[in-house]
């Protein structure tokens, strides 16, 4: 085959995949609407892809590289002289190195003390610090929300902050809900207490501080550490993100050294080993090329699409906003016996993608109802008329629809099953039963999300899992093409 034959291939393997660009994804892909980011990002990464960040030694360019970035953030964030910071696979790993870090920093301060240390977690952080908890071994505290404006009551951080509590953690805003987190309120609790408090503002980083929602950033007495991705409105491409951390003593609590074995020294800032440079290369050029200006001007088209949009669904019947949307991203309830989760496979028939988010049970039995998550970039700005339309349109198809409900009897079996004790296979049976025998995905989502939603919440972890397991088995192997 030609290297062209192979690229052909490459694309028509695509063909299934939502838009990356033109603003119809709304959640998982970022679209400046402009060619020129593209086109910078595409040769940036190109030009560093061989290039291995895991030694800046031998690589002094990446070590400017982050540098950079770490300090275009600490001065976009708030950061003071002694702020630091780390260039990150993405999100989560930021998220992840923030609780490490706060964990070495309790273990350090309660030496004789061999309980689990606690991370006080809102129930809308994202689901990030869930897995940080999983593994660095933090019993996860968690603090409710009020159901109205879904953001964390400091009085309730209060209540719960112990001698245990490793670190507390807000958003800004809330990845479920695009609210801003009380963080001064927060930060200042978590101070006075001596525990560190990290702002995650994945998603709202690179925005908030061109537009005008409160305070948030490291500037605010008591925040310790603050995660940002370039890869969201950063508009780099995925594989890049920065974790800001106040000190640098707390930063050590989550590198590794060791000089245990007869190979290179280690030394790694964060879980990799070998580390991407590209993403950071093009990271580094498109915030080059936009500046504060080209983000500055990004962050108000985005911001005046999304305050179009939210006016504009006032008049669509059935929907409601949830909460106070401070950002970019908006969450719709239904109203009038809508579900939202109908909505979003109409909307996907429509050629949208709206993330759907299941009903959710807090500690306190309150309820927060299921919601449709959407991102609004740049690159929707145009389009907010045809969005109303289609959401219009969608709302009227979907009010017609009964309520999704997962199988009563599969439910009940269901309630009875001990996850952890399921094998590989009693899984893939369970989900044949439950329509998903292979293949690919039903078309109409909601009845999977509702069942997901009355299962009990480990046996519909365990069964999301298997799902998962079903979509990564190895293809066969591709014959080779026939001799020309
Ligand atoms: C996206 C996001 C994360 C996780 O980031 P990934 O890059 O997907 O790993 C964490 N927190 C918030 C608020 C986010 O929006």
């Amino acid at each position: 085959m030609t290297p062209d034959e192979v690229l052909a291939e490459l694309t028509a393997l695509t063909a299934g995949d939502v838009p990356t660009h033109g603003g119809a994804t709304m959640a998982y892909v970022y679209d400046s609407g402009l060619a020129e980011v593209d086109r910078l990002a595409a040769e940036a990464q190109a030009a560093f892809q061989w290039t291995n960040a895991l030694d800046p030694t031998a690589f002094p360019s990446v070590a400017r590289i982050e540098d950079d970035l770490v300090g275009a953030a600490a001065a976009l964030l708030g950061g003071g002289p002694g702020t630091v910071g780390t260039v990150t696979s993405g999100g989560t790993e930021s998220c992840l190195l923030a609780v490490l870090a706060a964990r070495s920093r309790w273990r350090a301060a309660h030496p004789e003390d061999h309980c689990r240390p606690q991370l006080l977690l809102p129930v809308t952080a994202h689901a990030a610090f869930r897995k940080a908890a999983h593994l660095f071994d933090l019993a996860v505290v968690d603090v409710g929300v009020d159901p109205v404006s879904c953001r964390v009551r400091p009085d309730d951080v209060a209540a719960l902050l112990t001698d245990r509590t490793a670190l507390v953690v807000v958003s800004a805003p809330s990845y479920p809900h695009g609210v801003l987190d009380p963080v001064a309120e927060i930060a200042a609790l978590s101070a006075a207490a001596g525990v560190p408090c990290h702002v995650d503002a994945c998603i709202g980083g690179w925005l908030l501080p061109h537009l005008d929602a409160g305070p948030f950033d490291l500037s605010v007495p008591g925040v310790s550490s603050l995660s940002v991705d370039l890869h969201k409105y950063g508009y780099a491409p995925k594989g890049v993100s920065v974790l800001l951390t106040a000190d640098p003593e707390l930063r050590q609590g989550h590198w590794f050294a060791t000089a245990g074995w007869p190979g290179y020294p280690v030394v790694n800032p964060t879980l990799a080993g070998t580390r991407l440079a590209g993403p950071m290369a093009a990271a580094w050029a498109v915030h080059r090329w936009l500046g504060t200006e080209g983000y500055a001007r990004l962050a108000r088209e985005a911001r005046t699409a999304t305050e179009q949009l939210v006016a504009g669904l006032a008049a669509v019947p059935g929907v409601v906003v949830v909460g106070e949307p401070v950002t970019t991203l908006v969450a719709l309830a239904g109203t009038d016996g809508l579900d939202v989760l109908h909505l979003a496979d109409e909307m996907t028939a429509r050629g949208w993608l709206l993330q759907p988010q299941p009903p959710f049970t807090q500690p306190d039995g309150s309820r927060l109802p299921a919601t449709l998550h959407l991102t609004v970039t740049a690159a929707t700005a145009g389009r907010v008329p045809a969005l109303l339309a289609d959401l219009a349109d969608a709302a009227r198809a979907a009010a017609q629809l009964p309520a999704p409900a997962p199988d009563p009897g599969l439910v009940a079996a269901a309630a009875d099953l001990d996850p952890a004790a399921l094998t590989v296979a009693e899984v893939d049976g369970l989900l044949a039963f439950a329509g998903l025998d292979g293949g690919p995905l039903p078309e109409r989502m909601a009845p999977v999300h509702a069942l997901v939603a009355a299962l009990p919440r480990p046996v519909a972890e365990r069964l999301l899992a298997g799902v998962l397991d079903r979509v990564y088995r190895p293809t066969q192997p591709v014959p080779p093409p026939p001799p020309r």
